[in-house]
């Protein structure tokens, strides 16, 4: 089996089980898995497909400017500059993007703060963190509709071969070095976002929570 082939139906299990959850509103969301580093070339979500559903153009290669590497019809998702940012400051090997109502919510939330934190969450150790009462941050970036604007503001947070960073009213961009740390910590991250949403109802209407 080529590296390509290998490396597709690994981005198409990610992408089967993100749909599982209902990530992808309305053909949002973008995913990408590297298949080679010199030259740089990754696998990455088309443009306008609905992720739901599996087909065999759901991806296509690019290389590292996020162009197609081979001839095609298909378009590279509009935010692939973000994976390219990725891929070349880091060696990750693995970009999930994915738009939620709950990561939308927090992103709103504490957008004048920068950042979310989180503490006292046993999920927290999916991010390879075993202190307790240990504390997670995820900066909080503007949304801008120029996708270059976007990606030269979200290269500033590009810390290290695993990270994430919520978009305002947008999403979340998350990268591990490969597909299964990528797909963990954006599981987690969803966790943190869901339960602290909750807990902040809860609270709301009087009940001991937090
Ligand atoms: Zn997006």
């Amino acid at each position: 089996m080529s590296i390509v082939v290998k490396k597709w139906n690994e981005l198409a299990e990610v992408k089967a089980e993100l749909a599982a959850r209902d990530w992808f509103f309305a053909t949002s969301g973008n995913l990408s898995i590297k298949v080679t580093d010199d030259p740089l070339t990754f696998l990455v979500t088309a443009s306008g497909k609905d992720k739901r559903k599996q087909t065999d153009e759901d991806f296509l290669l690019v290389d590292a400017a996020g162009r197609p590497a081979e001839k095609t019809h298909l378009k590279p998702s509009a935010e692939t500059l973000l994976h390219v940012e990725i891929y070349n400051r880091t060696n990750a090997g693995c970009v999930l993007h994915v738009h939620t109502v709950d990561n939308n919510l927090i992103s709103e939330l504490y957008a004048q703060n920068g950042e979310a934190v989180f503490s006292g969450q046993e999920i927290i150790k999916a991010f390879g963190i075993w202190e307790e009462n240990a504390a997670v941050r995820i900066p909080i970036i503007d949304n801008y509709a120029d996708i270059p604007t976007l990606a030269r503001e979200f290269a500033n947070y590009i810390h290290g071969d695993a990270g994430a960073v919520l978009i305002q009213n947008h999403g979340i961009t998350v990268w591990g070095r490969t597909a299964f740390e990528a797909k963990k910590h954006l599981e987690a991250w969803e966790f943190l976002f869901r339960w602290q949403v909750k807990r902040l109802l809860l609270q709301r209407a009087g009940l001991p929570v937090g």
